[in-house]
């Protein structure tokens, strides 16, 4: 008898290595996927948003799961950004929730215990901000200055640190950690010990490398006297600025670093220096951009080492592993954006994975100072308050006809989601193919990733049976009525308008001349010859993103924006700095805090937002990327012939995504998913979380005694 050959599995063969086991000093990590600490938003005022947000991450399979930032003393004080503390009893039952239901599905959990040193300004505790010589972080980004500088630490101050890591750590094995951080990263303390432009110290702590390690190694030391028996100590460590520097024995400081620690953590969690870096969008870096600077840690350490690099490509992770670069593929946006990205691949579903974007709205959300909210996955941060699961958004009781109008990126995602949720769905755009503002916006420059958002609910719909999906149909009142389905989601997207404002505030009607344009008219085709001045007050980044654009198309550009930067708001998403870079290297002039008061065709004038003071440029067009309008003129043909609609059995319909309310990508997505999840229920519970008080307020007699 012929026996048919046994199919081959990807995941018994080429990513089997990603499920491999992994000791980290006295534990064991079930798998290489580990979700290293990142910023979420969650203080431990919200403990059961955030320990359902993080144990969704440890059922779609991550082997590791760890906190944010969290606080060890009072000294390090970074409100108003969100950050956790491990300062009291009622901090370490916050803390058990979130681990025990990490736990309940076989991961560990780890704690990135942290001191911030000079780059927290202490607005809420009042106490002095720590550093080694007193040097402070000057920041510039506007929502971490501050005008109070640190104390230079004596060797108290030394001591001090060192017991309330201890203490720390100790609390954390109480809540019931599995790996517990040293931190020495991204500005903050342990860091600043080891820069020397932080650390002028005279003493044994400042000079060579060795005695500016001295530090790191003590925290180190002190937490593994602490909890070292039961737990993993791990060293995070930023290495782009010591790898910059010249080593006595060895190519950089970097190296002597490594080496002088090699065998004293359980775990090196290596990084780069800033945010821009360490979590650089996708608009300007691909994944794995850390490598050049990490690659070298494993050659000098026999102790596991986990990285990031945006990693959603399990054969990318292979590479990592089988190159010797990483032990562990670390995740943070590639976590958020799919938490069941583990599980998907070791069940062989790669195609189902929803890659990240690489677009850092997530970051921006924590310096909002609201819980994490993601492009790609709306249903991050809402796990416990509405409910909602990633994959699984549950059946609905009665399986009804949906039509959803639009197949932007809030119509894709409300088709999906009602697919899954069991209705029958139909799909409908007028355009010539799916993804609304995206099929366009894909097309600029850096932004190719972002189609993502598309490519993965596009993939899904398709493979879907109670989905249908119809293109070039522009549907009017007459054929909904005609198809009469149960319910109507139209997600008829919005449309860039020619208004301007007055000092930014107040609409002082449109820029009326027939060589004013907008990004819809860009995209439409109709291109702007001769030069052409950009004038932004969107702030996010279609001004300066179509900028980039007319310039590489030859069409010479001058930027304007009230702002104070081009893009502003990408301060927010880390792409701030790379944007200013690239409107140089394209040879474009960047005029801030101007706006256009006038435009004859020949001449726009300019005016200062605050002096007033007006300037003249020759250009022949103006592009106004400004303020975004619904598109809603479907639905308010349709209310007005609601009684036509009920008579035709029509049950309800409504706006979703940018033709509710315009936004960025991610509130799109959200705004489909919301209405999918609430068809014909109405709007949802919003559960509001509170902070655990079962042990009475502690006093800090003695900071580290609570
Ligand atoms: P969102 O971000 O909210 O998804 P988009 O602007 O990206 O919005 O997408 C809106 C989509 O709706 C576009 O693809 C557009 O072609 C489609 N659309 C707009 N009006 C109609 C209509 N009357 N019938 C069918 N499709 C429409
Ligand atoms: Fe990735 Fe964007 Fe989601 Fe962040 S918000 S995880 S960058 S898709």
């Amino acid at each position: 008898m012929n026996m048919l050959p046994k199919p081959e599995s990807r995941t018994e063969s080429r990513y089997d290595i990603l499920f491999e086991p992994i000791k980290i000093g006295p534990v064991t990590a079930p798998n290489r996927f580990y979700q290293v600490p990142h910023a979420s938003g969650m203080t431990n005022a919200l403990p059961r948003i955030r320990a359902k947000f993080r144990e969704t991450k440890a059922e779609g399979g991550w082997g590791v799961i760890c906190t944010g930032a969290c606080s060890i003393d009072l000294s390090s004080d970074d409100a108003p950004l969100p950050m956790a503390t491990m300062w009291d009893d009622n901090d370490i039952k916050a803390h058990a929730m979130m681990t025990d239901a990490v736990h309940r599905h076989g991961a560990l959990a780890g704690v990135e215990l942290w001191h911030g040193g000079a780059s927290v300004m202490n607005r809420q505790t009042r106490v002095a901000p720590l550093s080694p010589s007193g040097i402070p972080w000057m920041a510039t980004h506007v929502g971490f200055m501050g005008n109070l500088r640190p104390k230079t630490m004596d060797k108290q101050d030394i001591r001090d640190v060192l017991r309330w890591q201890a203490e720390g750590a100790r609390k954390a094995r109480i809540a019931g950690f599995d790996i517990v951080y040293v931190y020495a990263g991204m500005g903050y303390l342990g860091y600043e010990f080891l820069l020397p432009e932080y650390n002028h110290r005279i003493d044994e702590y400042g000079g060579s490398l060795e005695n500016r390690v001295r530090f790191v190694r003590e925290m180190i030391e002190v937490t593994k006297d602490a909890v070292g028996k039961d737990c993993g100590v791990a060293l995070r460590v930023s290495l782009e600025e010591l790898r910059a520097k010249a080593g006595r024995n060895q190519a950089s400081e970097a190296h002597e670093l490594i080496e002088l620690l090699s065998d004293i953590p359980d775990l090196f969690d290596v990084k780069m220096d800033s945010s821009p870096t360490d979590c650089s969008p996708s608009r300007f870096t691909g994944e794995g951009s850390h490598e050049p600077v990490i690659d070298f840690v494993k050659k000098l350490t026999k102790k596991p080492v986990v990285g990031v690099g945006r990693f959603t490509s399990p054969d990318a992770m292979v590479s990592q592993i089988k190159r010797g670069v990483l032990d562990i593929i670390g995740g943070a946006r590639p976590s958020i954006a799919d938490p069941f990205l583990p599980n998907k691949i070791r069940e062989n579903r790669i195609e189902e994975i929803r890659e990240c974007i690489g677009c850092n709205i997530c970051i921006s959300s924590w310096h909002d100072g609201v819980p994490v909210r993601c492009t790609q996955n709306p249903t991050v941060g809402e796990e416990w308050r509405r409910g909602w699961h990633p994959e699984n958004p549950g059946k609905a009781g009665v399986a009804e006809r949906v039509l959803v109008i639009g197949g932007g990126p809030a119509g894709l995602e409300a088709a999906l989601t009602l697919g899954r949720r069991g209705h029958h769905v139909t799909l409908a755009d007028k355009g010539t193919a799916f993804g609304g503002r995206l099929t366009f916006e894909k097309t600029l420059p850096g932004l190719s990733a972002w189609n993502r958002v598309v490519d993965y609910r596009l993939g899904r719909l398709r493979e879907m049976t109670n989905v249908e999906m119809y293109l070039e149909s522009d549907l009017g009142v007459d054929e909904i009525i005609d198809l009469a389905p149960d319910h109507v989601l139209v997600a008829t997207g919005a449309r860039w308008t020619k208004f301007l404002y007055s000092s930014m505030e107040i609409p002082v009607g449109k820029l009326a001349h027939e060589r004013v344009f907008t990004p819809d008219d860009i995209a439409a085709g109709r291109m702007p010859e001769g030069p052409t001045l950009v004038f932004d007050f969107d702030n996010y980044y279609m001004g300066g993103v179509i900028t980039e654009h007319l310039a590489s198309k030859g069409v010479p550009v001058t930027y304007v924006t009230p702002a104070g930067q081009a893009s502003a708001w990408t301060i927010m998403t880390n792409e701030l700095p790379l944007i200013a870079r690239a409107l140089t290297s394209r040879n474009v002039a960047v005029r801030t805090l101007e706006m256009v008061s006038a435009f004859d065709g020949e001449t726009v004038t300019l005016a200062n937002i605050f002096t007033g003071q007006k300037t003249e440029l020759q250009c022949r067009n103006v592009v106004i990327s400004g303020l975004r309008l619904p598109r809603a003129e479907l639905f308010e043909a349709m209310n007005a012939r609601r009684a036509d609609l009920e008579a035709a059995g029509i049950k309800s319909f409504e706006l979703v995504g940018d033709a509710l309310a315009p936004g960025a990508l991610a509130h799109a997505v959200h705004s489909g998913h919301r209405a999918a999840q609430e068809l014909g229920l109405g709007p949802q519970p919003f559960r509001r979380d509170a902070p655990i008080v079962e042990f009475e307020p502690s006093y800090w007699s003695d900071r580290g005694n609570a």
